[in-house]
């Protein structure tokens, strides 16, 4: 059952579960943000898509032997969880270049990465997530270089799993951005969420948006295009 409010982020609440003090319920909203909590809306139903597109993705993962945090969606809007501690880094995987690097680097939007770029972010808000090193994640969080160089290879794992997963769905995947979590044996696995919200999705056939930059950019209806993305995923996808 769900118990007391733990954490409220830009998108979720957590909550505490009264049965198992190793399990938290992630209770999804329909708020939307965007560069760091400048732009801000709110989209009824939001909360309920990434819930479903997250947890449809997290199954697949399980399917391909990541581990995750994820054990089941409890209803429209909360799946339940195995607590972790958060790492507190943005593990961001490219295939094409968009959003901060081509501005950050003067990449034109569109270039492709073989093999993929891998960036660190320092997760803070205060400091808007600046782009880091391993050097800096090493002093920054209680990572080892071990446990680096295995989050970048379930990094690239995961990325060749979602590569395949959009691609039956009609959806390329440029980018996208990954958490990781401690259990409490002090396992990293794969934590919050992948949904439209943290990764960028192009049509395959038409090199449409369809994530949240219809959003950042002002360029369509969030609520019908992460409506097409769980269809998508639930026709051509995880139809067992
Ligand atoms: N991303 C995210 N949360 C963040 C920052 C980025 O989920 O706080 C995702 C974003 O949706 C994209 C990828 O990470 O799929 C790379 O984002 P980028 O660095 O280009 O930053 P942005 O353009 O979002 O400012």
């Amino acid at each position: 059952m769900k118990g007391s409010l733990l954490y409220e982020g830009k998108a979720k609440r957590v909550y505490h579960t009264t049965d198992n003090s190793d399990r938290l319920i992630l209770a999804y909203k329909d708020d939307a943000t965007a560069f760091n909590g400048k732009k801000k809306d709110e989209f009824t139903g939001k909360g309920r898509l990434n819930n479903l597109i997250t947890s449809k993705v997290f199954e697949y993962l399980h399917q391909q032997n990541i581990t995750t945090h994820f054990i089941e969606a409890l209803n429209d809007k909360e799946q339940l969880v195995n607590q972790t501690t958060i790492i507190p880094l943005e593990v961001v995987v490219r295939n094409k270049a968009a959003g901060s690097i081509t501005r950050r680097l003067g990449i034109q939007e569109k270039t492709s990465f073989i093999p993929p770029i891998i960036e660190l972010f320092y997760k803070k808000d205060e400091l808007d997530d600046p782009l880091i090193n391993d050097i800096h994640a090493y002093y920054l969080t209680d990572i080892t270089e071990q446990e680096l160089t295995f989050i970048k290879q379930q990094a690239l794992a995961i990325n060749e799993h979602l590569k395949n997963l959009f691609r039956s769905a009609g959806l390329e995947l440029i980018d996208f951005k990954l958490e990781f979590g401690r259990l409490p044996d002090g396992t990293i696995v794969l934590s919050d969420e992948i949904s439209p919200d943290t990764c960028r999705l192009w049509d395959i056939e038409t090199g449409k948006k369809m994530d949240k930059d219809v959003f950042r950019e002002d360029i369509g209806s969030l609520i019908d295009t992460y409506e097409m993305i769980l269809q998508r995923l639930e026709e051509n996808v995880c139809a067992k």
